[in-house]
């Protein structure tokens, strides 16, 4: 089946035919263009596939996800994963409207794939992506740095998103996902199509029939729908207070009509509206449930929707909890796990108010993540997680319990060393000018600081009062020459020794 899908694409380009395996126009918000081989066929036999349908076309279906994160050949990059799963929360609320429920396939819901060439790509670089990477019998979902300067497409049987146009409040995963169950936009055709819309618009374009503002040619016009209106504009639009374009359009009658500011199909901006017409919803279950060949009834393995996490549920925190010392450098936080929950969003923060956020990670399968990236010493940090499943994807509405733990140096050699973090810069600093030490202390103290050259002489020698939180200590190279010196700090508590370079 896959096989004759691409041989089909290969035979509609080698024609010439408007479609969808077409390398689309490259400076558009959504790069999918045109009329899917499936959608030509749905169109023109929609009244037997609906006769064969019946009446009560009403049960939910339930649509699995992968989501495939790119990130550069050195793994830097990837879309966090919590944002992936809001956006498909948010892409949820979207299809409630026409009874789909994406989940995440369970034991596979997020993959991570490390190449700049699928990162960052041209529609060469798309096409490679999805192929070497398409999982069959899931709507697979790739999150890229920039998918050849869109915003998202639907193409070769997967949809993929740019990073900057995904989380909640996004229309864009929606779009194209509406495009993936074979919808094209209201204003197909003019895809890239140069445009003066004070004139009246051609017949057709290409030979594609342009829709009439009264719908009379609508079934055979346009996007093939009757409840969508006509709409022209290719290109990203804002809407007045009725949701509706503030550019008026003229038809090949010279009548002079609107867009409709409300489909997500559409290109109006995502606060415009987001829905789905009833002809939109049919098309597009017919297409999930349609067992011929671009169909994608592959994708109903459930009738049943799996279990939701409790609303009320906490996620209960085990340690580090009530202030506990932690190495700043390399801890671990434990949580309880939760009925139903496989995915934990687990956040690190400076301060109790939650912001600003240090570490985040979401993990799968799991009640506990290590944290050994640069999270400051000798500091009260907060913490908490949030629990969601593959079938329960939308930020929960409970209160979370905060944590709250100490990062320590349980590695330093003396007590002041395990009170005070010391960095200096610049280093190696030019004579003349002055160096920074920041020295941040966990108490109010007084040490003596000096400078030593390398013979062992003392070229300074000041008093520093330490107070809890950061201080900076000025530097002076005036007086020095270039070379290597030894800073330092000394009280009871212990030394710190620095080294500085001074050069000419
Ligand atoms: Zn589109």
């Amino acid at each position: 089946m896959r096989l004759k899908f691409y041989s089909l694409i290969v035979m509609l380009s080698l024609n010439g035919v408007a479609a969808f395996g077409q390398t689309p126009n490259n400076y558009e918000w959504c790069g999918t263009k045109g009329i899917t081989p499936w959608f030509d066929y749905y169109r023109q036999n929609r009244e037997a596939i609906a006769a064969e349908r019946g009446e009560g076309d009403t049960a939910w279906l339930y649509v699995p996800v992968t989501v495939q994160i790119t990130g550069t050949d050195s793994g830097a990059g990837y879309y966090p994963l919590e944002q992936a799963i809001q956006s498909i929360c948010q892409m949820n609320e979207h299809f409630e409207q026409a009874r789909i429920k994406y989940y995440l396939m369970p034991g596979d819901p997020v993959r991570y794939l490390n190449s700049s060439y699928w990162h960052d790509h041209e529609w060469d670089g798309g096409a490679d992506l999805i192929e070497s990477n398409r999982i069959p019998n899931r709507l697979n979902t790739f999150i890229v740095a920039d998918p050849a300067g869109n915003c998202g497409y639907s193409w070769y049987d997967a949809i993929v998103m740019s990073k900057s146009c995904s989380g909640y409040g996004n229309r864009t995963w929606a779009h194209e996902a509406g495009h993936h169950l074979s919808l094209p936009h209201p204003f197909v055709g003019w895809e890239g199509f140069d445009w003066d819309y004070s004139q009246p618009a051609p017949e057709d374009i290409d030979g594609h029939l342009v829709e009439k503002a009264d719908s009379s040619n609508s079934y055979i016009a346009g996007d093939y729908f009757r409840d969508t209106r006509a709409d022209y504009l290719n290109y990203r639009w804002n809407c007045n207070s009725n949701s509706e374009s503030t550019v008026v359009q003229h038809d090949p009658n010279d009548v002079a009509f609107r867009s409709d500011g409300t489909l997500i199909m559409g290109y109006s901006y995502d606060e415009c509206g987001a829905v789905f017409t009833p002809e939109q919803i049919t098309a597009m279950r017919d297409n999930l449930q349609d067992t011929n060949p671009w169909g994608h009834s592959e994708y109903l393995q459930v009738t049943e929707a799996g279990a939701e996490i409790d609303d009320d549920a906490v996620v209960q925190l085990a340690m580090p909890i009530d202030s506990q010392a932690v190495q700043f450098n390399d801890f671990t936080l434990h949580w309880e796990p939760v009925p139903n929950a496989t995915l934990y969003a687990v956040e690190v923060f400076l301060f109790s108010n939650l912001t600003p956020r240090l570490f985040y990670q979401t993990v799968y399968n799991t009640t506990s993540v290590t944290v050994t990236k640069s999270i400051p010493n000798n500091r009260t940090l907060y913490w908490r997680v949030r629990a969601y499943s593959e079938w329960d994807l939308c930020q929960p509405a409970g209160v979370q319990q905060v944590g709250v733990f100490k990062t320590k140096n349980f590695s330093a050699t003396n007590d002041l060393e395990s009170a005070v973090l010391a960095e200096l810069s610049p280093n190696p600093v030019a004579a003349g000018m002055p160096a920074k030490l920041l020295l941040t202390s966990d108490e109010n103290m007084e040490a003596a600081l000096t400078i030593t050259d390398a013979s062992g002489r003392q070229c300074q020698r000041q008093t520093v009062n330490l107070s809890f939180g950061e201080n900076i200590v000025e530097i002076s190279t005036e007086s020095l020459q270039a070379g290597l010196y030894t800073l330092s700090l000394q009280n009871e508590k212990g030394t710190i020794l620095k080294r500085l370079a001074v050069t000419q």
